[in-house]
C-alpha cells in the first residue's frame, strides 16, 4: 500500500459560542464544543450543552483537573451557583449551557504526566477526559459528543469514534485514559486493511526534534501494522492513534503504553536520535500494537501482557526482524521468573515482571503448543485471538477473565485455556519443563550462550510452527 503524508490539515477556528448554543446534546448527555485558542493549545475554550435542566453538579474527573477551569459562565438562559463543594449548573428549557477557558498550560506544568497532560515543545498528550466538566464528574454512564476545532498551523487528534467532525465517548470509559494529541503537531497517515475493512492508523508527532524522516517512521509503524493485521485477520482497530514522543539525547526507545479509553491509542516514546536501522529488531512497537488487539482483562495483567510478549516476538521472528535463537534463548532463560507463581500461588495473585511478563508468556506458550499438537497444525493461538476480536473484544472493551477464556476454547475446541488456567491461574501446579523443552527439541547450551535444536523431537515440528507460524 501507498503511504499518503498529510502534514496538518488546518481548520479554520469558527465561531465557537455562536455555533455551540445551536448544538444539541445526545439523549441523556453532554455535548461540547472545544476549541484551541492558540496554535500551541496552551489553553482550550469549551461551550458544553447537557441534555436536563438538572441542576448538574459540574466536575472534571475525580476532580482531578478542576483547579485549572476558568472563566465558568452559564449560557443561553442557564443559571450558575457556585458553592465551596460544587458548581450547580441549572438549565432552561431541558438544555443546560455554559462556557469556560481550561488552562492546558497551567495543568500540563503541575502534572507533566502523558496520562493527565504534559507539554511537548508547541505540543501537548493528554487523556480526553482531563478537560471535561461533567455532570457528577462522569460518575453515572452518559454518552458525551465532542467538536474539537484548532487555529491555523495546529491540529487535535484523538482516538475515539467519529461521525463526521463530531466525536464519541461514554462516561463509563473515563475510569480508562484515552491518549490524545494538539497543538503543534505532524500528522502521519497509514492506510491498514481492518478487520472490518479499510481504515486509518494516524501518527501524531510530537513538536520535538527528531533524526528520523516521516518516511522512516511511516515505513517502519506501516510494516509492523501488516504483520499484525496479517495475523489477526485483519488490523485490529479501524482507526487507531499513535503519538509519537521523540525524547532528546536518547538512541534507543524508550516506552510504550497503550490506553483504550474510548478507542485504541498508544503513547510511544521514541529516541530523538532513534536512527532507521534502530526500528526493526526492537520489541517494543509490536508489542504495543497486540495490545490494541484485545479487551482490557481487570486484574489479569498476566494475560494481556503475555499474549503481548508471546505473539510480538514470534512475529519478529517470522518476519525476519528478530533471530530466531535469540527469541528462544529469552524465552528459555526468562521462563523459569515465571514459574514459581504458575507453580505456588497462581498467576492471578502474583505481581511484578517475572510472573506477569514471563509467566503470562510461559501461559501462552503452553496454550499454542497445546494447541498446534491437537489439531495436527490446523489450529494455534491465533485462532483464539481471532475470535475474542470477533466478538468485539478490542482494546477498547473491558472483559472479564472467563469470557476470554470461553471464547478462545470454543475456537479452538480442545478446552486448552480452561485447563491451564485452572492449574496455573488461581493457583499453583507443577510444571515440568525439561519434559516440554526435550519433547520440543530445544535447549539452552552450555552458558546458556544460545540454544540447540532437536530435529528428531517428538514435537520438533510443534516447535517450528510456533516461530514460522501462520505468517
Ligand atoms: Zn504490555
Amino acid at each position: 500500500m501507498r503511504l499518503r503524508f498529510v502534514c496538518i490539515v488546518l481548520a479554520a477556528l469558527a465561531a465557537a459560542p455562536s455555533r455551540a448554543q445551536e448544538t444539541s446534546p445526545p439523549p441523556g448527555g453532554c455535548h461540547y464544543e472545544l476549541a484551541l485558542a492558540d496554535a500551541e493549545a496552551r489553553s482550550l475554550d469549551v461551550a458544553l450543552a447537557c441534555a436536563g435542566d438538572g441542576p448538574h453538579a459540574l466536575s472534571t474527573y475525580r476532580f482531578v483537573t478542576d483547579s485549572h477551569v476558568r472563566q465558568l459562565r452559564a449560557a443561553g438562559g442557564s443559571v450558575l451557583e457556585k458553592t465551596e463543594e460544587a458548581r450547580l449548573l441549572k438549565g432552561a428549557g431541558g438544555i443546560a449551557r455554559a462556557t469556560y477557558r481550561f488552562d492546558v498550560d497551567e495543568m500540563a506544568a503541575s502534572t507533566n504526566s502523558p496520562s493527565i497532560g504534559q507539554r511537548v515543545g508547541g505540543s501537548v498528550v493528554a487523556s480526553v477526559r482531563s478537560f471535561l466538566l461533567v455532570p457528577d464528574g462522569g460518575q453515572r454512564p452518559m454518552p458525551l459528543t465532542l467538536r474539537f476545532k484548532a487555529p491555523a498551523g495546529a491540529a487535535v487528534l484523538t482516538g475515539l469514534a467519529a461521525q463526521g467532525d463530531v466525536q464519541r465517548l461514554d462516561t463509563t470509559d473515563f475510569r480508562y485514559i484515552g491518549f490524545m494529541a494538539m497543538g503543534r503537531i505532524e500528522v502521519l497517515r497509514i492506510p491498514v486493511a481492518g478487520r472490518n475493512g479499510a481504515g486509518t492508523l494516524t501518527i501524531a508527532v510530537l513538536d520535538e526534534k527528531r533524526a528520523l524522516a516521516n518516511a522512516e517512521i511511516s515505513r517502519w509503524i506501516e510494516a509492523s501494522a501488516a504483520r499484525i493485521g496479517a495475523y489477526f485477520g485483519g488490523f485490529p482497530a479501524d482507526h487507531a492513534l499513535i503519538v509519537l514522543q521523540p525524547m532528546p539525547g536518547l538512541r534507543y526507545l524508550r516506552r510504550g503504553m497503550v490506553a483504550g479509553g474510548g478507542g485504541a491509542t498508544m503513547l510511544l516514546r521514541i529516541g530523538a536520535e532513534t536512527r532507521p536501522e534502530d526500528l526493526f529488531g526492537q520489541w517494543m512497537l509490536m508489542h504495543e500494537l497486540v495490545h490494541f488487539a484485545a479487551p482490557f482483562i481487570d486484574n489479569h495483567a498476566w494475560l494481556m501482557e503475555g499474549m503481548a510478549v508471546y505473539t510480538e516476538t514470534r512475529l519478529r521472528v517470522a518476519a525476519g526482524w528478530f533471530p530466531q535463537d535469540q527469541a528462544w534463548r529469552g524465552f528459555l532463560r526468562n521462563f523459569r521468573n515465571g514459574v514459581p507463581a504458575m507453580e505456588q500461588q497462581g498467576l492471578a495473585r502474583s505481581r511484578g515482571i517475572g510472573p506477569v511478563y514471563w509467566g503470562g508468556t510461559l501461559f501462552m506458550l503452553l496454550a499454542d503448543a497445546e494447541i498446534i499438537e491437537k489439531s495436527g497444525g490446523r489450529k494455534s493461538l491465533a485462532d483464539c485471538f481471532k475470535a475474542v476480536l470477533d466478538q468485539g473484544g478490542d482494546t477498547a472493551q473491558r472483559w472479564p477473565v472467563e469470557r476470554f477464556i470461553a471464547v478462545c476454547d470454543a475456537a479452538t475446541g480442545y478446552g486448552t485455556m480452561r485447563r491451564l488456567a485452572d492449574a496455573h491461574v488461581w493457583k499453583g501446579t507443577r510444571l515440568d519443563l525439561a519434559a516440554l523443552w526435550a519433547k520440543l527439541g530445544v535447549q539452552l547450551t552450555e552458558y546458556e550462550a544460545g540454544v540447540n535444536y532437536d530435529d528428531a523431537a517428538p514435537l520438533a515440528w510443534v516447535r517450528k510452527k510456533i516461530m514460522s507460524g501462520p505468517n
